[in-house]
């Protein structure tokens, strides 16, 4: 039996709920939507939560809600998926690149307000493997230099400062991929205190509309269906236990592995880690490289990935953007990091073979 890198967990609960909706005959704009909404907006401490059909749609979305567009710059992190920065380029404004720190692999705040010009208008930090950014940092960034926050939380689903969660910060993005801490098949989230942010928001997701046939704005169709609504009122309920899983996996990985040249994720006090990754680097000290440990796991059944592989700023796509500056810390992180599988199916024989081969 291969160890998987990643595996949603779906029981009875989500296959009664998909076949409930099914049978109601409203597959989309219903009640589930609203459920869902009303739920995860509770559940991350926000007054509002906006359902859509992915992470990458809540990005985009939160950006044009904010004014974001031709002219604007916004920074972000160049070490994530490509959509914490693709969605810069949609909302037609530029995205600026901040290295990363080594340690949390989050963006380097002491480095934000080098890159600030008059034109920047927002930040998105991304809260990466579900380790939160340094929001305190952050928020004081912002006000000081009155930019707009956009949490890429979509690896971050109940992560938290303190008391707090990530998505209360500035406007939160989450998604619901498949590999995601919790799955909608596809789907996204925004979370926000405002109002005027919410209805807009609303608005854009439905063809710049909130009466039928009547188009105020440009608008997309963003919407959730009632299916995946569904399934994600089933999977919220789960959360916790999803995300004590993990924990407890990834802290049980993090105390065994102590080996020279294997360095661990890292975990402030205060800070809430949801290890959407358990994500390892593989230094020159290590007996062997990181591409030989790979293919050793592998002849192992043990699946492990290197997210990511390419910084965000190296892409063709921004390549031929003209992109071509170094961000040091994060070339040499991308050619470092393997991650572990660590989701709440993997069990504690299968953490200790794999200490086991990463020690032998
Ligand atoms: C998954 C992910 C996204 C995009 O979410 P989708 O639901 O796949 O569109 C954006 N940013 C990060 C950091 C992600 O991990």
């Amino acid at each position: 039996m291969t160890i998987k890198i990643s595996e949603p967990i779906l029981g009875e609960e989500e296959k009664k709920a998909v076949i409930d909706v099914l049978d109601s005959r409203q597959l989309s704009q219903g009640e589930k939507v609203r459920q869902l909404e009303e739920l995860f907006a509770q559940y991350i401490g926000t007054k509002y939560a906006i359902a859509l059909n992915s992470g990458t749609a809540a990005l985009h979305l939160a950006l044009i809600a904010n004014g974001i567009g031709e002219g604007d710059e916004v920074i972000t992190s160049p070490f994530s998926f490509v959509a914490s920065a693709s969605t810069i380029l949609m909302s037609k404004a530029k995205p600026v690149f901040v290295d990363i720190e080594e340690d949390s692999f989050n963006i380097n705040t002491y480095l934000i307000e080098k890159k600030i010009s008059d034109k920047t208008k927002a930040v998105i930090p991304v809260h990466l493997f579900g380790y939160p950014s340094d929001m305190e940092k952050i928020v004081e960034i912002a006000k000081k230099n009155n930019l707009i926050i956009i949490e890429d939380a979509c690896q971050a689903h109940g992560a938290k400062i303190g008391d707090k969660n990530v998505g209360t910060f500035g406007i939160g993005c989450f998604s619901f991929y498949p590999t995601k801490n919790i799955t909608t098949g596809e789907g996204g989230m925004i979370t926000t205190n405002d109002e005027k942010i919410d209805e807009l928001i609303r608005k854009l997701r439905n063809h710049g509309s909130l009466i039928r046939y009547h188009h105020d704005i440009l608008g997309y169709n963003y919407r959730m269906t009632e299916l995946s609504a569904a399934i994600g009122i089933a999977q919220l309920k789960k959360l916790e236990f999803f995300n004590s899983r993990r924990i407890e996996n990834a802290l049980y990985l993090k105390e065994k592995i102590k080996i020279p040249g294997i360095i661990t994720p890292k975990v402030s006090s205060g800070y809430r880690h949801v290890f959407h990754q358990f994500t390892i680097r593989v230094t020159k000290r290590y007996k062997m490289t990181r591409e030989e440990l790979m293919k050793k796991l592998k002849r192992n059944d043990i699946e492990c990935e290197i997210y990511y592989p390419i910084p965000i700023h190296k892409q063709a796509l921004f390549k031929k953007l003209g992109y071509d500056e170094k961000l040091p810390i994060c070339e040499k992180i991308t050619k470092e990091v393997l991650s572990l599988p660590i989701h709440p199916s993997v069990s504690k024989n299968d953490l200790n073979k794999i200490i086991e081969i990463l020690g032998d």
